[in-house]
């Protein structure tokens, strides 16, 4: 038991024990890598519209400092726990070592339904979560950034609430903020382009024509919206979308640039159409030639993992998957193509990094650059994590977590500890 343990730490750890199996890391170093470095608790209280005090729980896991600061998303949702964002920051950690980056894992949240306060509630929310957290963050300390419930708007807040407290624009404290205040071109579409990315491209592997391959997105939030967006644009037919209000489904293809603009004045699918609703329940499980979960972390478990008619599962959410299921995952190798979530959504923070390092040189790359350094870092990542399957054989998350766990654990070695 630790502070932590809840249903996704647990998790978390039981992915970090297969690892540390295969790589045969030694009892008493698993700990050292799989427990967060710290941990801040707060509470954030704020006027509500009507006049009352309401207050927050907040939460920041800063999960190691081996290697620069620690760098992860803010959710703001009614799920939101200590375990949970713990264990988003220990994927964070593997994330970023896998594709390279000079970052630790970290993970912040608000434990709120983002839908049920007003905008100027959310703005004080906002700003009152960074106040608290300003002893604990710094662009070389620990860099936030959107998750879950949050966007570019709420990073907008946070930058601005940290400059007025240092008394100057500190734009590289977080990263996913607007482009008119620091932010990068290509940051609100990364992590969508990433996924999108990588699913054509083993699609292009397995020799299926991209024309008219079929795309099911579960969460239709940034990640799911821009991958349909982009898979969409590069030909394939979006048949199914959900998010938490329900799903639609068009085997003929939806009109995904119409629903995005329908769920980003509405906020969600609902009310788009009445006749292609569709049940919610059945939306993992349709045949299709890639399914992207872009949702909340263990919608995937053995049962559902065996019914899977997918041929690409390109995981956009983080920990959309449990051990059980990928252990029928492990079985079914031939059939479901996984492109695991560390790999298939790190485009986000790979242009977070890329923001961070414009902000902190004050200079700014145009798009294309921003897209052909995304897909290389993901492409090099992506044959790494190939070939150590391969030579090892082990599944594509067996491969792509140890090579960031291995990362991790070099740096730590050859640092030793302090004192
Ligand atoms: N929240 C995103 C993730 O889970 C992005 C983190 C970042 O850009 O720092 O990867």
């Amino acid at each position: 038991m630790t502070v932590y343990s809840g249903p996704v730490f647990d998790m978390a750890a039981r992915q970090f024990g297969v690892i540390a199996d295969y790589l045969e890391i030694p009892h008493d170093e698993r700990d050292r890598l799989l427990l967060p470095k710290r941990a801040i608790t707060v509470s954030c209280p704020i006027h509500r519209d009507d006049g009352s005090v309401a207050v927050f729980e907040g939460y920041r896991v800063q999960h190691h400092l081996t290697l620069g600061p620690t760098k992860g998303g803010t959710r703001f949702a009614p799920s939101v726990d200590l375990g949970e964002v713990a264990a988003l920051a220990v994927w964070m950690s593997w994330k970023c070592a896998l594709v390279g980056l000079p970052y630790g894992g970290a993970k912040g949240g608000v434990c709120v339904d983002p839908m049920s306060v007003s905008k100027r509630e959310l703005q004080s929310l906002s700003r009152r979560y960074m106040q608290e957290m300003i002893p604990f963050v710094g662009p070389h300390t620990d860099v936030m950034a959107p998750d879950m419930g949050t966007n570019e708007q709420v990073m907008a807040w946070f930058m601005d609430t940290y400059s007025m407290y240092q008394g100057q624009t500190v734009t590289e404290i977080v990263t996913g903020k607007p482009v008119s205040s620091g932010g990068t071109l290509g940051r609100r579409e990364a992590t969508g382009r990433g996924v999108a990315h990588l699913a054509r491209r083993v699609l292009a592997d397995l020799g299926i024509d991209l024309n008219g391959a079929t795309v099911v997105v579960q969460g239709f939030g940034n990640v799911g919206s821009q991958a349909a967006l982009e898979l969409h644009r590069c030909g394939l037919k979006v048949i199914a979308v959900a998010d938490h209000t329900g799903a639609l489904h068009d085997p003929a293809g939806l009109d995904i640039p119409a629903l995005v603009k329908h769920a980003a004045t509405r906020g969600s699918i609902a009310g788009y159409s009445s006749q292609l609703q569709f049940d919610p329940a059945e939306v993992l499980t349709l045949p299709c030639d890639v399914l992207v979960p872009a949702a909340m972390e263990r919608v995937i478990d053995a049962d559902v993992a065996a019914r899977l008619r997918c041929r690409v599962l390109a995981e956009g959410a983080n920990g959309p998957t449990v051990p059980e299921a990928d252990r029928v995952l492990d079985r079914r190798q031939d059939e479901v193509f996984v492109i695991p979530d560390v790999l298939c959504n790190a485009g986000g923070v790979v242009v977070s990094y890329f923001e961070w390092v414009q902000d902190l040189q004050q200079l700014f790359w145009e798009e294309d650059e921003v897209m052909r350094r995304e897909y290389q870092i993901l492409d090099r990542a992506f044959e790494a994590m190939v070939a150590r399957a391969r030579r090892d054989n082990v599944s594509h998350r067996t491969a792509a977590m140890a090579i960031g766990v291995e990362k991790v654990r070099a740096a730590k070695t050859t640092r030793g500890l302090f004192p």
